[in-house]
């Protein structure tokens, strides 16, 4: 049967870009896993501690992300939704498996390089070492698949590759080699300022996203003085090559639609921003207010947000418990 492991890491100040290029794809794999089949996802607060923490500020991201998951349409009913925390045999099989992972192999991963720059020696060594949490993130539930950005392939093959030594090393068939799931053509959401650059959390400019939270009227707002051109939309999206504000705007309309950027311009080619921008203004509020509306449910309801997290640590921890053992069991431990 066919199991999905995905984590993510727990923060505040959601916007467009992580519903359209990463919760939705969760959604999506949710609905469309066969009954026989069990879709994982976790909050990686463990993950989370590798980098400068502020103790009061992980704590409340963490109940903000379940919030906005849930909100955004995974149900817990359907997927195991918990906290990478409350699962102690992911940090106990991530102890296992560095026995096995080895120092130049982690050495080639690119991401530790680009995370910890020019200060190395001064990273933590979680850091150096979550890739290899990673790794047993996914085999302890004996994954069959992951879904992986560009960014996260090498982390996947060194899971394979943990995998594999760990099996030959004990003569046992113990962890299955989980495949990539590459997600299909994830929306890469620019700021409402700049076309050219990603949107992001971490952009001082409030304008430039549009926030979860955000309500309908901020929303147009942010819509209606989003930057764009003086001209007309063309009839293909080729022609937006060099209008990024303009294939930023039909980009979303896109993604909001679950159309392609020239199904939009099939349909509005010829409209100016005048009128395309309140047409993008209706169909983002229409997106988001209902994922608004649940997620501000939940803030008030933290008891609710506990409860129903605490269920799905439950349920992970009896999926994880006999590949623990079976790895303690066939390192002699
Ligand atoms: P930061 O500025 O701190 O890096 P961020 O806004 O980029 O924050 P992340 O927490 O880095 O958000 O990313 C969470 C998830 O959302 C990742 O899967 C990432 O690929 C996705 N994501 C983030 N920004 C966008 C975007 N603009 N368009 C599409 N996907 C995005
Ligand atoms: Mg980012």
């Amino acid at each position: 049967a066919m199991r999905i492991v995905s984590g993510i890491q727990p923060t505040g100040n959601l916007h467009l870009g992580n519903y359209l290029g990463a919760i939705r794809n969760w959604v999506r794999m949710q609905d469309e896993m066969p009954a026989d089949g069990e879709c994982l996802f976790f909050l990686a607060d463990l993950h989370a501690i590798t980098v400068h923490n502020d103790p009061a500020m992980l704590a409340a991201n963490i109940r903000e992300m379940a919030a906005t998951i849930i909100a955004c349409g995974i149900d817990p009913a359907r997927a195991i939704l918990f906290r990478q925390r409350h699962v102690p045999a992911h940090a106990e099989l991530s102890w296992l498996l560095n026995g096995t992972a080895r120092i130049g192999w982690l050495n080639r991963m690119t991401q530790f390089k680009e995370k910890s720059g020019k200060n190395r020696e001064g990273a933590s060594v979680g850091l150096f070492a979550y890739p290899v949490l990673q790794a047993a993130d996914v085999l302890l539930y004996q994954a069959t698949h992951v879904p992986v950005g560009d960014d996260q392939k090498q982390h996947l093959e060194l899971a394979r590759d943990i995998a594999t030594k760990f099996n030959a090393d004990t003569g046992t068939d113990l962890f299955t080699l989980p495949d990539p799931i590459i997600p299909p053509a994830a929306a890469r959401i620019m700021s409402l300022r700049d076309g050219t650059a990603k949107m992001s959390k971490s952009d001082p400019s409030d304008a430039s996203r549009i926030a979860l939270t955000d309500d309908a009227d901020t929303i147009a707002a942010k819509i209606r003085k989003a930057k764009s051109d003086a001209d007309a939309l063309p009839a293909t999206a080729a022609e937006l090559a060099d209008r990024p504000e303009a294939r930023n705007l039909v980009g979303i309309y896109a993604a909001l639609a679950g159309v392609t950027p020239d199904q939009v311009l099939a349909t509005h080619a010829g409209q100016g921003f005048g009128s395309f921008k309140p047409a993008l203004a209706d169909l983002a509020v229409e997106t988001l207010s209902p994922i608004r509306d649940r997620l501000l449910t939940f803030r008030a309801d933290p008891a609710e947000l506990d409860r129903l997290l605490a269920d799905g640590a439950a349920r992970a921890r009896t999926l994880a418990a006999p590949t623990l053992a079976a790895a303690y069991s066939a390192l002699g431990l």
